[in-house]
């Protein structure tokens, strides 16, 4: 299928064009009919599938007859509401690039800095808005922004959104919204709380599942290294050293972790970008650029911070920390081998995660490659460390030889 036989009109295909998009992605070969017709639809899809455009190409065709000449006047006809700013800066983005042959004016608003630019942007008057909840629900209150025109209501990433405790304000947003709008749901999962939502607020949807699962487990040829959880920054350095080539983007629990190997990283003369909550939006963002225009070649982060950003051509992805929900690994390792390419993933297995790769590889119904040609290899026999009861030290696992050696524990 081509995006002609999608009825797009031509200011939409030649953007298309100028983005190099040789046909349709399944998301979008699906979602895009059934949005031009003012279906609603609930798509399980993660980033990577080309989510963005099968939303904002039918969109941006929707309101086409409805351009006005004047910026002022202009309402607000098209709603997208996600949880993180990044994703709304680059959801914002997508906006522009597809709609650069219209004359639709396109906004973004999201927390954690000035309002006032944001207010001034939405004064002159805008078609279609991106907003994260909080600052959304903020500036209704305060009457700059005037829900009572929204049309399409998106709201994308839905379960992160409910994940970071937004339900009670997207029920707000969806009610302050006219009830004849048309809603779209994207999630790249579709757990018990999504389903309440949609319950709640989609009853006549069209249900539409692209299965992150096979894409990933077909795309990324994936690698599974067993360690000693002590000796994970030695193999991380030694893959980086050896094996890994291009970019990559390495995934740890935690911000304490990411800021631990980052700085195990700079010690050993790498160039180093790292993502986490505790940084705010202005590092993130700078960080983010940074890895993007190649300056430097690896990035760290948490899977909240990663979560929905697009990297394109992103080489490689480690998992320094197993994730204990395997749909989080599918999420982790889709974020290489997008839109055809192939890609690497390094995932560095300690005793204590060992159970994980047991439910990862059963969601995926694959079986990950064990690489067992390494220097730092887990004993066999070694035992998960396990908390004692109050006030007692870790039980300690057999060591591997060249852990014996080794007396600080890092982690
Ligand atoms: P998304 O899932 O919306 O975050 O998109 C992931 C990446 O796929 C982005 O870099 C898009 O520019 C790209 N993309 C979207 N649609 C297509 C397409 N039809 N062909 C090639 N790349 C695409």
């Amino acid at each position: 299928m081509n995006f002609k036989e999608l009825k797009l009109n031509k200011p939409l295909l030649r953007a298309v064009a100028e983005k190099n998009y040789n046909a349709p992605t399944p998301v979008q070969e699906i979602t895009i009919p059934l949005v031009l017709e003012g279906k609603d639809v609930i798509v399980s899809a993660q980033t990577g599938t080309g989510k963005t455009a099968a939303y904002a190409l039918p969109i941006l065709q929707r309101l086409f007859h409805k351009q006005e000449s004047t910026k002022k006047g202009r309402k607000i006809k098209a709603l997208v509401v996600c949880p993180t700013r990044e994703l709304a800066i680059q959801i914002h983005e997508n906006f522009l690039d597809y709609g650069t042959h219209a004359s639709l004016i396109t906004a973004v608003i999201y927390g954690g800095t000035a309002m006032e630019p944001q207010i001034a942007e939405l004064r002159k008057g805008v078609d279609i808005l991106v907003a994260t909840p909080g600052r959304l629900l903020d500036l209704h209150k305060q009457d700059i922004v005037n829900l009572d025109y929204v049309e399409t209501l998106v709201l994308d990433e839905a379960d992160l959104m409910l994940d970071m405790g937004f339900v009670e304000d997207v029920k707000k947003i969806e009610r302050l919204c006219p009830t004849g709008k048309q809603t779209l749901l994207f999630s790249a999962t579709i757990p018990y709380k999504v389903v309440q939502l949609t319950n709640s607020i989609l009853q006549n949807a069209i249900k539409i599942e692209i299965s992150p699962t096979s894409l990933a487990a077909a795309r990324v040829h994936q690698l599974l290294y067993y360690t000693p959880i002590h000796e994970k920054i030695q193999l991380c350095l030694h893959l980086l050293k050896h094996s890994i080539k291009g970019n990559v983007l390495i995934f740890r629990r935690t911000k304490y972790g990411v800021d631990k190997l980052e700085q195990s990283l700079l010690k050993n003369q790498y160039k180093v970008e790292t993502l986490h909550g505790g940084k705010s939006q202005e590092e993130r963002l700078e960080a983010l650029n940074r890895f993007k225009n190649k300056e430097a070649s690896i990035l760290i982060a948490t899977d909240v911070a990663a979560r929905g950003i697009d990297i394109e051509q992103l080489d490689n992805v480690i998992n320094f920390d197993l994730p204990n929900i395997p749909e989080t690994y599918v999420h982790r390792i889709g974020r290489t081998g997008r839109a055809g390419q192939s890609g690497i993933s390094y995932s560095l297995c300690a005793a204590e995660e060992k159970e994980y790769v047991a439910s990862i590889q059963k969601l995926m119904q694959k079986q990950i490659v064990v690489v067992t040609d390494h220097p730092f290899p887990l004993d066999p026999t070694a035992k998960p460390m396990v908390h004692k009861k109050k006030g007692s030290k870790y039980r300690k696992g057999r060591k591997s030889e060249a852990s014996k050696k080794k007396k600080k524990r890092w982690y």
